[in-house]
């Protein structure tokens, strides 16, 4: 039977997998290893074709029954040639990963980011399966995402569609490192959620999420959020509802933008939806031009395999042309 060999590059760690020509993970093996960020582009990269070969082992798959291998990476690439453009974090400028890992196990690559990828994943395969048009959007350390429209993915002009996380909510908002002012991700993120609560904990705010951490800053989460909203603390209810107020107002933007069948969110923050999703449907109502069923509005079942998925869609579609 063909095979393919699955690699996830992402900023803290590296996920290998064999996948059968069905989409079936072979012995259900997602390998994951850390990506060895900062150590520089050769390390991460043959820390990649390592945990490749390893995969390829422990599967019992030989490399001459895998017909291509699917590859997420960050961006911003260039996924008809395979090329890096520039991701610091790995030490990539310019590095031609997908001809180096074809050079490397002789075998077609083909690459694309992991919001482009998640979004592929979840209209192919997942809560949008059958949609013509869908918007995707993981939400935790940042806010990422991808576009499927009429059935393929939307790359834009310049290829680097699919920032939503980088919509302006507030243009005399905070600072972001994109440069802009007041993005989405400042707000909706799980790194902003972090932020906040350590602020809160500075202004000597008291709640039952911090009484289970000692009001110690650096052990605030999403977890002990959840935890004491379950428990009826006004603070964490509080908090979880202006996150769905945040992450609502997005999500009227893309509907007003690109009107979807389905909107799909993913990430860490879906653990949390049971106490941000009334306030989230209530913004969208709200702000949205055109009626949104809350039907449109899912949440990701793949988690946090959605990007290997979404790899191995690649790279079969890449061959079957
Ligand atoms: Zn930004």
């Amino acid at each position: 039977m063909d095979h393919y060999l699955i690699l996830d590059i992402g900023g803290t760690k590296t996920t290998a997998a064999v996948f059968t020509e069905n989409g079936e993970p072979v012995k259900d093996l997602f390998l994951v290893v850390p990506s060895k960020t900062y150590e520089g582009c050769d390390a991460v990269f043959e820390n990649t074709v390592a945990a490749g070969r390893r995969v390829l082992k422990e599967t019992g798959i030989d490399i001459k029954e895998v017909k291509g291998i699917g590859t997420a990476a960050p961006g911003p690439l260039d996924h008809e040639t395979g090329v890096i453009i520039n991701v610091p974090l790995m030490g990539w400028k310019d590095f031609p990963l997908g001809p180096e890992l074809q050079r490397e196990f002789g075998v077609p690559v083909r690459l694309d980011n992991d919001g482009n990828l998640g979004a592929l994943a979840e209209q192919r395969l997942g809560v949008a399966k059958g949609a013509r048009s869908v918007v995707y959007m993981t939400v935790s350390t940042g806010c990422g995402g991808g576009i499927v429209l009429n059935g393929d993915v939307y790359r834009g002009f310049t290829g680097s569609a699919g920032e939503l996380g980088h919509t302006t909510l507030d243009m005399n908002g905070i600072p972001c490192n994109c440069g802009s002012n007041g993005c989405l991700e400042l707000y909706a993120s799980g790194t902003a959620m972090n932020k906040r609560m350590r602020r809160d904990i500075e202004k000597g705010i008291r709640s039952k999420a911090f009484d289970d951490i000692g009001y110690d800053k650096e052990k605030v989460s999403g977890k002990i959020l959840g935890k004491a909203a379950g428990e009826g603390d006004g603070y964490a209810l509080s908090f979880l509802r202006e996150e769905g107020r945040y992450l609502g107002t997005g999500l009227a933007g893309f509907f007003n933008l690109l009107d979807p069948e389905v909107f799909v969110l993913g990430g860490g923050i879906t653990h949390l939806r049971k106490w941000f999703y009334d306030e989230m449907i209530r913004t969208i109502e709200r702000c949205a031009v055109s009626p949104v069923s809350p039907d449109r509005i899912r949440f990701s079942e793949l988690n946090d395999k959605v990007v290997v998925y979404g790899a191995y869609c690649l790279i079969k579609e890449f061959l079957k042309g």
